[in-house]
This record gives C-alpha cells, sequence and structure tokens, in this order.
C-alpha cells in the first residue's frame, strides 16, 4: 500500500465517506474504493450505508445517479471535468421535443444519461435489464429508447419489438469493428467472444455471448471457458483478473479506453475527499422525477 492509498483510506474515515469505483477505473482507484461495480450497481449499495459522503470515481451522470438515490449525502465526484460523451448527447429539450411530436410515446432511457433527460423519462434501464424492461412496457405504447442506438438496436434484436431510438453512442464501444473481432478472434480461435451490449450490431453479431460489465465479470467467474476476448473498455480487465485469476482475458481491441473515465487518479481521489468538492447535486423537482423513473425500473421482476 503506498503512501497515497493509506491517506485516502484515513480522510475517508475522517469524512465517513464511502468511495466508489466504477469498473472502467484505473486499478489503483478499485483498490482505493470501498465499492467497485456498475454505475447503478454502486449508487444503490452507496444508498443503503451509514456515510455521509459518497465519493464517486467515476463519470458525471454516475455522481447524479448517486445524487437522486441518497439525497440526505453529500455527493462528490473525484474528477469534476469527467463527462460521458454518450450521455452529453441528448438533453431534456430533446426528448421534450419528440414528447411533443408524438404525445403517446414511452421513454425509456438508459442509465447513462444526465439527471434532466431521467426526469423526463417513463423509465429506466441499464444494460444489464434493458431487454426486460421493455418486455414489461404497454405493448400498446410506442417506445423511444435514448441515448444509446446501439443498445436499442441489441434490445429490438432481443425482443422483436419496433422501437424508436435517439441516434447516440458511446465513443469508446462504437471504435470496435467487426473487422478487428474476426482478427483477435482468428489469433485466438479458442476464446469466447463477449461483446458488451453498447457495441456495433456487426460487432454483436459476432459475440459468443452479450453482457453488461457485472454480467461479463459473473461469466467469467462462473464458465468453464478459460480464454476470453473482452469487447469492453479495458478497465474491465484488472476486475475480471481479480474475479477469475486462472483465466485469460483479452481485450478485443486494447485502444478501447474511456479517456473520461482515466480522469481518476489517486491524487484526485485524496484531493476531492480533503476539500469534500466539487459536490454533485440535482434540483430537487428532477431529482423527484428522475428518481421516478429509476423506481420504476427497479420494480421490474429480474429474470
Ligand atoms: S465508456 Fe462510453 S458510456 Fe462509459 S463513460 Fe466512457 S463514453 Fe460514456
Amino acid at each position: 500500500m503506498n503512501d497515497l492509498h493509506a491517506r485516502i483510506r484515513t480522510v475517508a474515515r475522517e469524512r465517513n465517506a464511502v468511495i466508489l469505483a466504477h469498473n472502467y477505473q484505473v486499478p489503483e482507484v478499485q483498490d482505493v474504493a470501498d465499492m467497485c461495480g456498475d454505475s447503478l450497481e454502486l449508487s444503490m449499495r452507496a444508498a443503503r450505508t451509514e456515510a455521509d459522503v459518497i465519493l464517486f470515481c467515476g463519470v458525471r451522470f454516475m455522481a447524479e445517479t448517486a445524487a437522486i438515490l441518497s439525497p440526505d449525502k453529500t455527493v462528490i465526484l473525484a474528477a469534476e471535468k469527467a463527462g460521458c460523451p454518450m450521455a452529453d448527447m441528448i438533453n431534456e429539450e430533446d426528448v421534450r421535443r419528440r414528447k411533443a411530436e408524438r404525445p403517446d410515446l414511452f421513454v425509456l432511457s438508459y442509465v447513462n444519461t444526465t439527471a434532466e433527460v431521467k426526469a423526463e423519462s417513463d423509465m429506466c434501464c441499464t444494460s444489464a435489464n434493458a431487454v426486460q424492461v421493455v418486455r414489461t412496457i404497454d405493448p400498446e405504447r410506442r417506445i423511444f429508447m435514448t441515448p444509446d442506438r446501439n443498445l436499442a438496436r441489441y434490445v429490438i434484436r432481443c425482443t422483436g419489438r419496433e422501437m424508436d431510438y435517439w441516434d447516440g453512442y458511446c465513443v469508446v464501444h462504437q471504435r470496435l469493428t467487426a473487422d478487428r473481432v474476426k482478427q483477435v478472434k482468428a489469433a485466438h480461435p479458442d476464446g469466447l467472444f463477449v461483446a458488451h451490449p453498447e457495441c456495433r450490431p456487426e460487432v454483436i453479431d459476432l459475440a459468443d455471448a452479450v453482457h453488461s460489465t457485472s454480467g461479463m465479470i459473473a461469466l467469467a467467474r462462473e464458465s468453464d471457458h478459460k480464454k476470453f476476448i473482452i469487447g469492453t473498455e479495458t478497465g474491465l480487465l484488472y476486475p475480471l483478473s481479480k474475479a477469475a485469476p486462472d483465466k485469460e482475458f483479452i481485450p478485443a481491441d486494447p485502444g478501447m479506453v474511456c479517456k473520461n473515465m482515466k480522469k481518476t487518479g489517486l491524487p484526485q481521489v485524496l484531493n476531492a475527499l480533503e476539500r469534500t468538492a466539487p459536490v454533485v447535486s440535482v434540483p430537487e423537482d428532477i431529482r423527484v422525477r428522475a428518481k421516478q423513473a429509476v423506481d420504476r425500473m427497479l420494480a421490474v421482476p429480474r429474470e
């Protein structure tokens, strides 16, 4: 354990802070955190703690989700400028305009959206539960899914349900091409190719399995396969190798690196904790409406 790590743990104790690290964070940040995982899971677990402060090591919409679920706690984001280009591809005005054009729309927003967009939505979903969530939506309603076109196309493929969707995408997953996957598969014919649903449809076509980040970790732990080609942000390789140390994980494309996720290092974590800043807060009227959309998702039974 280095000095910075030890100092962070001391200050976290003094502030009664819980440190959350998304699965795409650098290893030293994951190691200093109290909890690692995907964004919604982290926010839900943090809400159940007695902590006064939540320090999120991730990007802004994740800290907002923590603030939506924990109005009595102070939420801080370790790297102030860490945003998500996909979440920023749509805003609340865009959603309102769509609803004005088609009042029967059912707006389904991926959790990778701003609090304002969630507040304009009927329901939220994650990459892990999007398919189940869509199966519960009244077939008479026309679904409009935001912001990720690739996740929407994946849900359409799984459910056969027609829907409208916003033309957003994750810049990191969009980078992975079918040609690249074919090359890696040819080099590792014994590797199971696991894609994230944010990948392009032609990449999904080549996948042996499609999972969210937490789904990939569970698969690595439980599968009999020994080698996996991982089609998501390369930060996930660290928790994968911790979950299944006897197995081999190959990045489908080592260039799948989210610049925003890498804005957090141990100095940023310590600085944010010492200053209890920058605070991420959500205005109460937006928070309440955004929480309703999240709560409707949480009410969907798990398969
Ligand atoms: S990996 Fe993609 S979805 Fe996640 S924060 Fe980066 S740009 Fe946004």
